[in-house]
């Protein structure tokens, strides 16, 4: 590894490989170390010439991998309803993850593969919150048709959202739901489901609507205060 200084004060480290190459590649890691591949054929001076050229382009792109990886939300434990699972990767023929025991088992060939367990944990998860939603559906709407409402025909999806947990659309009859609320226990995701369901009856945040939740869902203050 080396490093060239750039001017004000800055500086880039590289390392270089000889490949036989066409073109001089360069790629940038996190630890904002370049990794350069030239054929013999191409002297250093050039190649340190190219990387100062590029510097700016190259060190931003380091800073942005850096953000990516501090924002993974896949750190060394899956949270999955309020529980850490930590992650354990076993080196398999089968490419599957699944939430057993008290561990997250990742198997895997690709077990090196950062991105690719992530995957596979993500669809363990996701599969699993699918099938969580399913039953809290029928929960809250067994819950209703007990009380003599009727609830309406209702289409649920699951997505990732940044900013709501979820959402109803009581005219046309779709609830989304926040795929982030995994990692919350199963009574947050319930209560969740019972304030959408609401909409249905109340469209705003009213006292109306929270009294028609505590009526059907006592508990929903202590549980959805556990979402930010
Ligand atoms: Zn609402």
């Amino acid at each position: 590894m080396k490093t060239i200084k750039l001017g004000g004060g800055r500086e880039l480290t590289y390392e270089l490989t000889r490949k036989p190459v066409r073109n001089i590649n360069f790629r940038v890691k996190s630890d904002g170390v370049v990794y350069v591949s030239a054929s013999r054929s191409v002297p250093v001076a050039r190649i340190e010439e190219l990387l100062a050229e590029r510097a700016d382009a190259l060190l931003s792109a380091a800073e942005r991998l850096r953000e990516r990886d501090g924002k993974s939300e896949i750190g060394d434990t899956v949270r999955w309803l309020g529980t850490e699972y930590p992650i354990r990767v076993i080196a398999s023929s089968r490419e599957l993850a699944v939430l057993e025991g008290n561990e997250c088992r990742v198997f895997t060939r690709h077990g090196d593969d950062r991105e690719h367990t992530e995957r596979l944990i993500r669809a363990a998860v996701s599969e699993r919150f699918t099938a969580l939603c399913r039953e809290l559906d029928g929960e809250v709407r067994r819950g209703l048709s007990a009380a003599g409402l009727v609830p309406p025909p209702t289409r649920i999806t699951i997505k990732d959202m940044s900013s709501r947990w979820g959402s109803c659309s009581y005219t046309r009859g779709h609830i989304s739901i926040n795929i982030r609320l995994a990692a919350y226990p199963r009574d947050t995701v319930l209560s969740v489901f019972w304030h959408e369901y609401a909409h249905y009856w109340h469209h705003d945040h009213s006292a109306r609507f929270y009294a028609f939740l505590e009526r059907f869902y006592p508990e929903y203050r202590r549980w959805n205060g556990l979402l930010k």
